[in-house]
């Protein structure tokens, strides 16, 4: 396995930190400005934290709350489901909710995310990812914001993991370990 420093770019810091500043300025543009932020954990932690503070310098000022999911089933993709690890914390209840994810792979996850946001009866619900990869969705549903449309590889880096590894990196990165 390769070491952090080893991993190719495919967006830098850099690309990554000016994309987040029009992100949200489309966001302000679309959503009341105490909207409530839902970020799935863990992948997200590093969008969240840059993308909150560039909404903070457009003048929003959104509650933050976490949530951990994960998919089990892993013999194959079409027989995975979703559950919770960690719910949230806060009501979201007739609150406009912005749920943030790392990348939007076959959709499930953000699927179960959005289904149980609005059975919980939320005002709105839109979604924000950093990454996306088209051609990879199992099930109908898009991103309303998204950072980058990426090619049909294994992404590491800015938050996303392999093993829990890379996370740390301050840029994606190609992880080519097949
Ligand atoms: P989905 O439910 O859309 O298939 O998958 C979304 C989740 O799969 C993401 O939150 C992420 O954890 C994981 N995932 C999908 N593609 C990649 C990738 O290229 N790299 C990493 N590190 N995780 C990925
Ligand atoms: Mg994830």
């Amino acid at each position: 396995m390769p070491t952090s420093r080893e991993i190719p770019v495919l967006y830098s810091a850099e690309e990554i930190e000016e994309r987040i500043i029009t992100l949200a300025r489309e966001i302000a543009l679309k959503l009341p400005p105490d909207l409530m932020i839902v970020s799935l954990l863990k992948g997200s932690f590093v969008f969240t934290a840059d993308l909150i503070r560039a909404l903070y310098k457009i003048g929003l000022h959104p509650q933050v709350d976490f949530m951990t999911l994960s998919s089990y089933g892993a013999s194959t993709e079409s027989a995975k489901t979703v559950t919770i690890n960690r719910d949230l914390t806060e009501e979201v209840k007739d609150r406009h909710v912005l749920i943030l994810d790392d990348i939007l792979e076959s959709g499930r996850t953000l699927q179960f995310a959005r289904n149980l946001i609005s059975q919980r009866n939320a005002a709105s619900s839109r979604i924000v990812v950093l990454l996306e990869k088209p051609g990879k969705r199992e099930v109908p549903i898009s991103a309303d914001f998204v950072g980058f449309t990426i090619p049909d590889k294994f992404v590491v880096g800015y938050g996303l993991d392999y093993a829990n590894y890379y996370r740390e990196l301050p840029y994606v990165g190609i992880l080519d370990i097949h």
